[in-house]
This record gives structure tokens, C-alpha cells and sequence, in this order.
């Protein structure tokens, strides 16, 4: 049988180009070495987010005595958070098994290799198809230099499988996966080290996110080092460029993954293209493809889950120039930030011409905020315009009104 696309990777990009395709009657195979669901659900994304949930509960419960109740912490046994986080994950899985079967497009459980433009190999068969869609996405990157044992120098991969929480932790790199393995840690009481080869952490953010962020480790006893990188390890001993020493249990390296490129000239989506390492944007980009649906890539979210979260969109402060004006507003200014006791952030707003050109957020529910402007910047809705929405109080959606207003 020949087929009309063979699919290598089934991660984000490879199974929703592989359901929509096949949903529109197409002949589809896709072949995935692992397991359906990528990086994303099995190594990245959704096992993240479970164990950042279960380490939030586990730091309310320590901090509840703020609300009157008195609970005492009898016994904690961290092998139950892993075990929940499989759970999520195998659950996720299952549903997105059933989907690409309801789709009707074919998995071919093998690690695949491309013969020709229309020849896949997997195992000791051979498949013809008429198109070839690379989506095998990215691997963590391993330094040359650094001993990447697995025991003591951990990649994200690693660190989702260990049976017990360190004591202490450095993380090398923070950008989303360190600023969301730096709270998993330090919300479970773990003394957390991060290294930083850029200024500031989160260097990809607006600077004043970034400084924010710099701002709630320190209140978090987060210690961080800046401009620093390992200089050398010795046994456990890890010393940085700064000369500062730290005695981890383990280093979680966390700066960059590394796209794999098809061996030929043929579609390729999701990180495999080398350009946003996101799933969303991978899925986006898998949407265009099999349904025409377009995106503007100037009005990619991101997201860093946690308490308070990070989301973004579009311009940042030192994109732009005298032209742009910015607006911020603290999210103390919002009633529901102090019944939520999330006082610390701000939605910040940067304009030109009365359109919101970049919004970035640090902020409780900024995962869903941020869609708000995302909807208006997208639509190219004037300021005048937006300022017409009756947001509900107490929100923190009416900070954008009153971020406006402000003007
Ligand atoms: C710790 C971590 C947290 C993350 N959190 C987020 C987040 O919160 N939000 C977000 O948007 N993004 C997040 N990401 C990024 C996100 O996981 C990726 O952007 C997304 O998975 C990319 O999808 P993809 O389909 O391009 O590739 P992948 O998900 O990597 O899927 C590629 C698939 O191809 C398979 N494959 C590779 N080579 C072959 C071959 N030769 N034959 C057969 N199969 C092959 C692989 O096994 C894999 O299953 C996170 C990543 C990590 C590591």
C-alpha cells in the first residue's frame, strides 16, 4: 500500500498533522520510536506541570496555618508524587492513542529513517509514500566538557525519573524548564543553586520580567549566579567560572535542546524546524499544514507555569524604541490578587500607535490572561477599543482595563 503522508515523530506536530490529515480522508502512517504524545507529554509539558501542582499543594499545606488551619505534616513520600505525575501522563496518553485511532491514521511503533522522498524505512520494512513529514522534534543538549553521567549531570529527560528529592540542586540554564524545575525543588524544600550564562535570569523575557523573577527567588531563597557558568567538578564539588563553590546532589543541565534535521529535503514541523521550541507552536504549525489554518508567528505565547506564572507576547521593552510607550500596572491594584494572597507581579503593556504591540505578565492565571491580548493584538484592537470590554471583578483581566485607563 502506498500512503499519502508517512509521518516520522509522533509528539505535537507529528500526531495533530497526522489526525487532521487523515481526518480529511488522507492515507496517513506515523511512525514514533517511543511513545505517542513526544516530548511533550511524556518528557516535557504534562509531566512538569503535575509535579509543579503537587510540590504548589505540598507548599500551601506547609504554609496553611496563614488561613487558620492547623495541619501537620505526618509523612510525605515523594515516590506518590512520581507516581501520580505517570498516572497523568499515561492518562493524557491514552486519550491522544484513542484520537489517532478514531482518526484513522496508522502508527508504526519503530524508529523510522528516511530512504528516499518517497521511501520510509522502520524496522526491516519499507514504506512507500507520496509525502514525507519530519516532525522528530529535539533532544536535550549535552555539553562537551560536562560528564553527562546521568547520576550527577542530569538533562530534563533524567531528572523526571528520580526516586528521591536532593537536598540540594544546582540548575544550569533558566529559562522555561530551569525557572519550572527551580520552583518544583523549592516549593518541596530543596536548596536550590541556579547558574545563568546571560545577565539576567530568563533571558529570552522583557527585562523587567526577567528582574521580577530575579527579584521573587530572592525572596524565595533562590540563589542564583549571574554572567556564571561550571568552571570545574570535582567529585561533587562543582565550581563556578565566579569562583563560587556549590556541593549539589546533582546538576540539572537545562540550557537548550538540539533540533534533529531530516537527512533530505522534505516537510518539516514542530522543533525539528530549530525555531520556537514550543508545543503550541508546533501544533500551530501542524494546523497550517494539514488545514490551511493560518498563524502570525509575531503572536507566539509563552508560558512558565508556577506561582505566579509568566506569559508574554510580542514586542519587548528593549525591542523597542522612543515610538513605543509602556504601561504598568502592579498586580497589588487588583483586588483578587490580595484574596488570592498573590500580590507580587505586574501586567505590563507596550504600545505604539494605540495598539498593544507587547503584553508580558507576571501574574496568577497569566496563562490565561495573556490570550485576552493576544485576541485584541491579533485583531488589532485599538486601546480605545478594548477599554470598551466590561471585565468582571474581582479578575485579573480588569488589570487590563485598568492598566489603560491609566493612560
Ligand atoms: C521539560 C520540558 C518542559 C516543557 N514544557 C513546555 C510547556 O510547558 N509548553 C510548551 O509549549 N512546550 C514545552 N516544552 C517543549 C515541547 O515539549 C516541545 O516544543 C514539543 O514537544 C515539540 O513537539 P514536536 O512534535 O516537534 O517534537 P517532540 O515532542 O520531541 O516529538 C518528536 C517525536 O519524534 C520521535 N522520533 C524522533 N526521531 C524518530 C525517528 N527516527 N523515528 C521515529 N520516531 C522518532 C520522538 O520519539 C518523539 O516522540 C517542554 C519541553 C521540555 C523538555
Amino acid at each position: 500500500m502506498k500512503y499519502d503522508y508517512g509521518i516520522i515523530g509522533g509528539g505535537p506536530a507529528g500526531y495533530t498533522a497526522g489526525i487532521y490529515l487523515a481526518q480529511k480522508g488522507k492515507s496517513v502512517i506515523i511512525f514514533e520510536k517511543d511513545k505517542l504524545g513526544g516530548t511533550c507529554l511524556n518528557r516535557g509539558c504534562i509531566p512538569t506541570k503535575s509535579l509543579l501542582h503537587s510540590s504548589e499543594i505540598y507548599k500551601e499545606v506547609l504554609c496553611s496555618s496563614n488561613i487558620g488551619l492547623d495541619i501537620s505534616l505526618n509523612s510525605f513520600d515523594f515516590s506518590k508524587v512520581m507516581a501520580k505525575k505517570e498516572q497523568t501522563v499515561e492518562k493524557v496518553r491514552k486519550s491522544l492513542e484513542l484520537a489517532v485511532k478514531n482518526s484513522g491514521a496508522a502508527v508504526v511503533y519503530s524508529e523510522a529513517r528516511i530512504k528516499d522522498k518517497n521511501t520510509i524505512i522502520a524496522g526491516d520494512n519499507e514504506y512507500s509514500v507520496s509525502e514525507i513529514i519530519y516532525a522528530a522534534g529535539s533532544i536535550p543538549r549535552e555539553i562537551t566538557g560536562l560528564n553527562f553521567d546521568h547520576e550527577f549531570v542530569l538533562t530534563s529527560d533524567d531528572v523526571l525519573n528520580i526516586n528521591n528529592l536532593p537536598r540540594t540542586v544546582l540548575i544550569v540554564g533558566s529559562g522555561a524548564i530551569g525557572i519550572e524545575w527551580a520552583r518544583i525543588f523549592s516549593n518541596f524544600g530543596v536548596e536550590v543553586f541556579v547558574s545563568e550564562i546571560a545577565e539576567h535570569l530568563l533571558p529570552i523575557a522583557d527585562i523587567e520580567v526577567s528582574k521580577r523573577i530575579e527579584r521573587i527567588f530572592k525572596q524565595r531563597k533562590i540563589k542564583y549566579f549571574l554572567n556564571d557558568s561550571i568552571e570545574k567538578i570535582d567529585k561533587k564539588t562543582v565550581t563556578l567560572k565566579s569562583g563560587t563553590v556549590v556541593n549539589p546532589d546533582f546538576i540539572l543541565f537545562a540550557a537548550g535542546r538540539i533540533p534533529l534535521k531530516p537527512a533530505i529535503d522534505c516537510t518539516v514541523l514542530g522543533d525539528s524546524c530549530g525555531e520556537i521550541q514550543l508545543a503550541h507552536y508546533a501544533i500551530h504549525q501542524a494546523k497550517k499544514y494539514a488545514l490551511g489554518i493560518d498563524y502570525d508567528k509575531s503572536l507566539i505565547p509563552s508560558v512558565i507555569y508556577g506561582e505566579p506564572e509568566i506569559a508574554w507576547v510580542g514586542l519587548r521593552e528593549q525591542d523597542c524604541g522612543e515610538e513605543c510607550q509602556k504601561i504598568l500596572l502592579p498586580v497589588t491594584a487588583l483586588g483578587k490578587s490580595w484574596c488570592d494572597d498573590s500580590t507580587d507581579g505586574f501586567i505590563k503593556l507596550i504600545l505604539k500607535d494605540k495598539l498593544i504591540v507587547g503584553a508580558h505578565i507576571v501574574s496568577k492565571e497569566a496563562s490565561a490572561l495573556i490570550h485576552e491580548l493576544i485576541i485584541a493584538m491579533q485583531n488589532k484592537l485599538s486601546i480605545d477599543e478594548l477599554k470598551q470590554v466590561c471585565f468582571a471583578h474581582p479578575t485579573y483581566s480588569e488589570g487590563i482595563f485598568e492598566a489603560l485607563i491609566r493612560i
